[in-house]
């Protein structure tokens, strides 16, 4: 690979130019981040808003509201995220940590160095990089890349990494390769989730709109997309 700094760049120009901003993540608040941050896992989008609109119904999407009500009711309220039991399990744990950690105060809890935090968050029930590392910058606004399975699909189907790359060879090798900076981590991760979901699936990927097609590696292999460009 020759130049990996601006393969990287020019795959994040031409993701911006196709998709624009994506205004990611959809929150009203860093407490809603860090619960759809939870909710999200194994699980699409759409039924994220299903769970939070719930909570927001019940007017329960509130810190001191969500510490008090019963996980049961939690889970009730979270089912449309399926797997609600556990979930719930894991919002009630992240929430104790925020009161027994920094007496509730989401503030004073950003306020930590961000590789000391992470490691705190690393050692939540049910908090895994992925989770912890959107909580960080989605709502702390830390400069950390998150991965997710879409990252490494693509960086390896692009040609810049192995398929079989861990979450954390992925990470150091995107943040050594682009400018440390909020703004850019925060777009970026938005922006191959959004060609993950629409073009680059795990199977028959869409190769023939994909805005990455000049510069993929595996464009030529991808089934469907050749077929319908030839
Ligand atoms: S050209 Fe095909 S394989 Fe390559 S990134 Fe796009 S959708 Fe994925």
């Amino acid at each position: 690979m020759s130049n990996p700094k601006a393969i990287i760049a020019q795959i994040y120009n031409q993701l911006y130019q196709h998709y624009g901003p994506r205004g990611w993540w959809p929150a009203d608040s860093q407490l809603e981040v860090i619960l759809g941050a939870i909710l999200t896992q194994a699980v699409a989008w759409k039924n994220v808003e299903k769970a939070i609109a719930n909570l927001k119904e019940q007017r329960v999407l509130d810190y001191h509201a969500l510490l008090e009500l019963p996980q049961e009711k939690l889970a009730d309220l979270i089912k449309p995220a399926l797997y609600n039991r556990q979930k719930a399990k894991k919002i009630k744990a992240v929430l104790e940590f925020i009161e027994v950690e920094y007496k509730g105060s989401l503030e004073h809890m950003f306020q930590t160095p961000l590789e000391e935090l992470r490691s705190k968050l690393l050692g939540i029930w049910g908090i895994g990089p992925e989770t912890a590392d959107s909580i960080l910058l989605y709502a702390g606004n830390k400069a950390i890349f998150v991965v997710d399975t879409y990252t490494i699909r693509i960086f390896s189907r692009v040609g810049l990494v192995e398929g079989n790359v861990n979450y954390t060879q992925m990470q150091d090798f995107i943040q050594a390769h682009i400018v440390k900076q909020v703004e850019i981590y925060n777009e970026f991760h938005a922006l191959l989730v959004a060609l993950g979901a629409e073009c680059c699936r795990k199977k028959r990927p869409q190769c023939f709109k994909c805005p990455l097609k000049n510069c993929c590696q595996e464009y030529t292999w991808a089934g469907i997309g050749k077929q319908e460009v030839e």
